[in-house]
Formats: structure tokens, sequence, C-alpha cells
């Protein structure tokens, strides 16, 4: 492992997504105020807590799931975690090591600098809901394989049908092309609406994809920190929601 180039990584990741450090607009509410100045009706609240009750229930059957190899070799299933009323959830591949051994969703490094894109846009972690196409982590952190997904996608599916958010962000190309059921390269999949269809008499849900965190890390060029940016810029325009200002060092 090239020590140097990590710990340059780590610097420039500190710098420049803390320089993702949000100033709100001037003039605009900030997101969370508006939701704090949202008194919820108890009808709402009885709403939200039925849909918290089930993805309980969906947690618990992937915590006892054996449907494919990978649990039986998993250390803590990771069937992800958020808001129940999220409008945005993000997507990733699979459980890593650092999921793996604390059964939560991106908490390792490529974790961290999803909270810093998260914080960029001037959201909490809290408020999102953050989940994988995989439940269980591939050994030595593989690709999934097609089987481990046919047998783990309908769990997403059904968090998607319960928490109904107004757009997916799908990161990275295993995330896009098992949503959108297509083989295209994320390069051309990333920085445009594609529509998700959660099922028969349903509206289909807006869905961005964009890089992987991961692969950010990995190559960690102002110009893929920019392209991520802006696919998120889209994402908070959408949404009707400030732009932070930041940079992207
Ligand atoms: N990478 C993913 O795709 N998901 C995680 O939860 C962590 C890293």
């Amino acid at each position: 492992m090239d020590i140097d180039k990590v710990v340059r990584q780590h610097l420039e990741m500190e710098q420049s997504f803390s320089g993702f450090a949000l100033k709100g607009k001037a003039g605009t509410t900030e997101p969370q105020q508006q939701q704090d100045n949202h008194v919820q009706s108890e009808a709402e609240a009885m709403a939200d807590a039925e849909k918290a009750a089930e993805l309980e229930k969906i947690a618990e059957e992937v915590h006892q799931c054996r449907k494919c190899g990978l649990g039986s070799i998993r250390t803590n299933a990771v069937p992800g975690e958020g808001s129940p009323n999220a409008r945005i959830m993000f997507v990733g591949e699979g459980p890593g090591a650092d999921e793996d051994a604390q059964g939560r969703p991106f908490v390792g490094r490529a974790g961290q600098l999803l909270d810093k894109v998260i914080s960029a846009m001037g959201l909490k972690r809290s408020e999102v809901f953050i989940g994988n196409i995989l439940k269980c982590r591939p050994p030595e952190n593989r690709d999934p394989r097609a089987d481990e997904i046919i047998n783990c996608l309908p769990y997403l599916q059904r968090q998607i049908e319960i928490i109904e958010p107004e757009i997916i962000v799908a990161l990275g190309a295993h995330a896009a092309k098992t949503l959108l059921n297509t083989t295209k390269p994320i390069g051309q999949l990333r920085g445009q609406f594609h529509e998700y269809y959660s099922g028969l008499g349903r509206p289909p849900i807006k869905l961005m994809a964009t890089y992987h965190t991961a692969y950010l890390l990995r190559n960690y060029s102002q110009e893929n920190r920019r392209r991520v940016w802006e696919d998120m810029k889209k994402v908070l325009t959408e949404l009707g929601l400030p732009i932070p200002e930041h940079s992207t060092g």
C-alpha cells in the first residue's frame, strides 16, 4: 500500500470536502429549519410509525437471511438506515469490512466521504436513507454476483416502496446498472436523471447516478469531485432545496 498516497488523499479529503462546509445562501431557509417549522399531525405521526415498523420488519428478515452463501460468512448483515420519510435514498453496492463489522451502511472511508457529500448538500445523514444492493459483504469486497443480487434485491425494492423517496442516488456502476436494469457504463449513466419503476401503478422515481465515493477516493481528482458535486446540485434543484456554497478544492 502506498502510505503517502493514502495520507495525501486523506488530507485532501479533509480540506476539500470540509470545504464542502455549508454556508446556506443568504435569505433562504435551511432545510432543517423548514422541517423544524413543520408541526406533525397525529395522522402523519401514525404513518411515520407504520413506515418505521415496516422497515424494522425488513431489517429483521435481513438479519435472518440465508438465501445466498454470503449469509453464512458475514459478521453482520447491513439492512440500511435512515429516515422512513427520506426525500433522498442513497444506494451503494454492498457492505465492506467496516460495515460488516458494525452492521451499518457506509461507515468506512467511503462512508465518511459520503457523509461529507451529504453535509455539503445541506442535509443530515439522519434525514436521508442509506442502503445497498447487497445486504451482506462479498468476500474481499469482490463484485456482487448475479445470484446474490437476485436474492437480495427484493429487500431494497421493498425499502424503496415503503419510503417512497423523491430521488434515488445510485452510487456507482453496480447500483445504477442494477436499479436501471441496464448494462450501460456509469460514465454514460451519471449526471442525468433516469426513471426507477417501483411497481405497477406507482409513479416512477427519479434516479440520479453518480460515482461511488470509493471510486472517488481511488480517483481523487478535482474533475471527479466536481462531477459528483454537479450531480448533487441537480438533485437539490429537483427537490427545490437551496444549493450551499462550497469549494470542491
Ligand atoms: N460501499 C458500499 O457500496 N456500501 C457500503 O455500505 C459501504 C461501502
